[in-house]
């Protein structure tokens, strides 16, 4: 079957995405640095890679390092507000790789861009959120029949790959990139911390200081979330469902509150849990007029935009990304982007800092996968220490910073149990 080169929204704007990428790639030292190691070794010679990951600048630059370590690599987009489309026509008219995504399609195109980048019966998958693993556990199980292991960016891809694993059902070796330190300790907390307000302030323009902020999800995304909206002098309140993560916002001195109580006082809410209907019908009629909701967690579903539709009596677009429901009872709650991931479908995502280390774990990985993967189990594997370790040794070298290093003595200390 021919794959065809690029589906992509207009080849002409790839001037645009071209400067994009190359801000991205000078401010990127760790992944130039696995890049030139990739271009030596070529370890990804005669194998086919697809990457499903949010299509900016950042990424362009992980699919290009592959591509240069030796491999033929399909890109699509792993969220349809997220594709930036002077990047994808900047990387589909190089001509290094097949990229196939578009901004703003509908679930069936978007569907169809994944299977495109399976159609290239890959070697190796590399997802963020496991939308391709998806497809690769269900109709396109014919597609994977080359599959040697895959790499997974984030919480939840890794949450459901878990799951499948769980049912003994998991048909392929997955590195769970997120799990790294060097990726959530960085990227899901000061990633997320940054780029969500970032974007919430360029969205809407207001300010944040002197607003009470309500933070759904202490984990580590809501973490950096809480943490920005303190410094950026806001009054912050925490919802949680874990006792003891709760306990530990609680600590940091953040109010913490059932999402019930938390309703009635936030001027912004932010959801980052991974879950399903945290904020839903009851949690609208009780905000004040003019709330303003987002979305930093997975999946659409967190704000449940699907209820506010339901009793909303009116639907405005405010601003550029902002949708405000007017309710029975007089007030307007806003949605950015939709209640998609507010970072990504408003704004750039995280910083490139945040996405080299990620990415350097991602290019990594995939090494390791093509080394490694025929031998290993079909199971969710930890990123291996050494690969984890890298990012931060390169990152502190790049930065001219040394560290201690433990002495013969100290080391012997440290590994004994004894007095
Ligand atoms: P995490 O598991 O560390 O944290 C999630 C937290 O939410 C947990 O503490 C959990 O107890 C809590 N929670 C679950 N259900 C809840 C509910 N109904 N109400 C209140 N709290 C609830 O996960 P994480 O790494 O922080 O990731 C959170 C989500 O964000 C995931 O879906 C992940 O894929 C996504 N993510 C987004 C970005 C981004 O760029 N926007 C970056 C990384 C991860
Ligand atoms: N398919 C999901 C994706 C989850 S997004 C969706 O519905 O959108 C969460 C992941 O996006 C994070 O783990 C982070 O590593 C990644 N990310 C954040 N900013 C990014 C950026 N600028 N470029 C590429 N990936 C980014």
């Amino acid at each position: 079957m021919s794959i065809p080169a690029y589906e992509v929204k207009d080849i002409n704007l790839a001037p645009y995405g071209k400067e994009k990428i190359e801000w991205a790639y000078r401010n990127m030292p760790v992944l130039r640095a696995i890049e030139k190691e990739l271009i030596d070794e070529q370890p990804f010679k005669g194998m086919k890679i697809s990457v499903s990951v949010h299509v900016e600048a950042k990424t362009a630059c992980l699919a290009r390092a592959l591509a240069r370590g030796g491999a033929d690599v399909a890109l699509t987009g792993c969220n349809p507000l997220s594709t930036q489309d002077d990047v994808a026509a900047a990387l589909a008219a190089s001509g290094d790789l097949h990229v196939y995504a578009v901004h703003g399609v509908d679930e069936k195109d978007y569907i169809k861009h994944l299977k495109m980048a399976l159609d290239f019966v890959p070697d190796i998958v590399i997802d963020d959120g496991g939308d391709l693993a998806m497809l690769l556990h269900s109709e396109c199980k014919d597609l994977g029949r080359n599959l040697i292991g895959g790499c997974e960016e984030t919480t939840t891809g890794v949450h459901r790959l878990e799951i499948l694993e769980k049912e003994g059902k998991l048909s392929y070796p997955v590195v769970a990139v997120n799990d790294a330190r060097c990726k959530h300790l960085f990227d899901n907390r000061f990633g997320t911390g940054q780029s969500v307000w970032t974007a919430i302030m360029a969205t809407t323009n207001l300010v944040v200081s002197g607003k009470t902020v309500v933070v759904a999800g202490y984990g580590m995304c809501g973490r950096g979330v809480a943490m920005r909206a303190k410094g950026l002098g806001a009054k912050v309140i925490v919802t949680e469902i874990d006792p003891v993560k709760a306990c530990e916002a609680l600590m940091e001195g953040y109010e913490v509150m059932t999402m019930d109580d938390a309703a009635k006082e936030g001027d912004f809410f932010v959801t980052v849990t991974g879950c399903e209907d945290v904020i839903v019908k009851r949690h609208f009629e009780a905000m004040k007029d003019g709330a303003i909701c987002c979305n930093a967690g997975h999946f659409d579903c967190e704000v449940s935009v699907k209820e506010l539709k339901e009793i909303a009596t009116d639907a405005t677009e405010l601003r550029n990304n902002i949708i405000g429901y007017k309710l029975p009872n007089g007030n307007t709650v806003c949605v950015i982007a939709e209640g998609r991931l507010v970072n990504l479908a408003a704004g750039d995502g995280h910083p490139v800092e945040i996405m080299d280390m990620s990415f350097a774990l991602q290019a990594q990985s995939a090494r390791y996968i093509a080394k490694y993967g025929k031998d290993l189990d079909k199971k969710v594997i930890q990123t291996p220490e050494e690969i984890d370790n890298r990012v931060a040794e390169i990152l502190l070298a790049t930065k001219e910073i040394t560290i201690d290093k433990l002495t013969p003595e100290q080391e012997k200390y440290i590994s004994s149990w004894d007095f």
